[in-house]
């Protein structure tokens, strides 16, 4: 268990345990979603246009199906308008991209996704290129990449924009803090190492990007306030390597076998959590914890499409 400090009489070993504060992605995630929802219900009573979300789902890939239906649940919920397009398993590259255009074209639509990942005949980065940045919901075309990287205004990607409303809403002080990052992925590590370095708020650290080429982990590891893992490797980071104090997201998802669940398999983080837990000031649980908080990314970044607060 960790100590802030301990102080010692004859007989006596006084401990003072450190406080841990669990970050509640689910609770987070459902009060940005009732916030969406009454702006929601002041458009409708402005006459105002009802944002409008699209899915793109090609063949059936069962994970697929599950986030995709998820998407659309959550926008019924809010009273957002949705579109589900799903093509089959054989759709060409050169239909997806008609697909695509027609969504650009589409004056109603303000956002849209392609669900990722798509059948191995089709280049995902010609259908990610061929999204018009101003309906990038996702926030995966390059042009809005490089805004995040400026410092513009753009729709950041769902899990790190998740992460970035944790920070926020837990007033998670940043600044001048040494924020470790594991995993390069261009979905989650390598955005995150832009946004705690810009000058922000959540922000302002001093960032060192982990990634399996790096040497001594640990060494780095050890130094860190705010750790960001994200590599896919189910309890990964132990409480020995990590200090006293530290906030840690834990990205991490990855479904075991289990034979106390019912389901028979259950979900763990990249993070040992009990061990890595009684070290954090913070951390996030997994499930609960950054998992729940994409859908509201989302969410936000389809209003503020919307609301052409980015592009007009
Ligand atoms: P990825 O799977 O594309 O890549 C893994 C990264 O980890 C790579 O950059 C690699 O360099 C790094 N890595 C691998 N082994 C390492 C080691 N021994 N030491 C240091 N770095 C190492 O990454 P991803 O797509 O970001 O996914 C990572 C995890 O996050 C997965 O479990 C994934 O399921 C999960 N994930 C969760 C959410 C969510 O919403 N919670 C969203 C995206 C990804």
């Amino acid at each position: 268990m960790p100590y802030l400090c301990s102080a010692r009489d004859d007989t006596k070993i006084y401990k003072i345990k450190t406080m841990t504060t669990i970050i509640d992605g689910k609770l987070i995630s459902l009060q940005i979603q009732e916030e969406i929802a009454a702006e929601v219900k002041a458009i409708k009573v402005n006459n105002g246009k009802i944002p409008h979300l699209a899915a793109i789902l090609v063949g059936s890939d069962g994970a697929s199906e599950t986030y995709v239906g998820a998407k659309v649940k959550a926008c019924e919920k809010i009273g957002f308008k949705s579109t589900m397009v799903r093509l089959s398993e054989s759709t060409t590259e050169k239909e997806l991209l008609y697909i695509v255009e027609g969504l650009n074209n589409d004056a109603d639509i303000d956002g849209y996704i392609v669900q990722l990942p798509l059948p191995k005949h089709i280049n995902e980065h010609n259908i990610v290129q061929a999204i018009a940045p101003q309906k990038d919901v996702d926030g995966f075309h390059p042009q809005n990449i490089g805004r995040m990287a400026l410092n513009l205004p753009t729709y950041l990607p769902a899990t790190p924009y998740g992460i970035i409303q944790l920070f926020e809403r837990y007033k998670i002080d940043t600044a001048g803090k040494h924020c470790v990052i594991i995993g390069r992925s261009h979905i989650v590590g390598s955005p995150m190492s832009i946004l705690m370095a810009r000058n922000n708020f959540p922000g302002n650290c001093t960032v060192t990007m982990c990634h399996s080429r790096t040497a001594n982990l640990k060494e780095y590891t050890l130094k860190a306030d705010i750790l960001i893992v994200a590599l896919g490797k189910p309890e990964f980071i132990t409480a020995e390597m990590v200090k006293d104090g530290v906030v840690v997201i834990d990205v991490g998802i990855t479904r075991v076998i289990s034979e106390v669940t019912k389901s028979g398999y259950k979900l763990l983080g990249d993070v040992k959590y009990d061990e890595v837990a009684a070290k954090a000031s913070f951390i996030t649980p997994v499930p609960g914890g950054v998992g729940p908080m994409t859908i509201a990314s989302l969410l936000m970044n389809t209003l503020k499409a919307s609301r052409k607060e980015i592009y007009d």
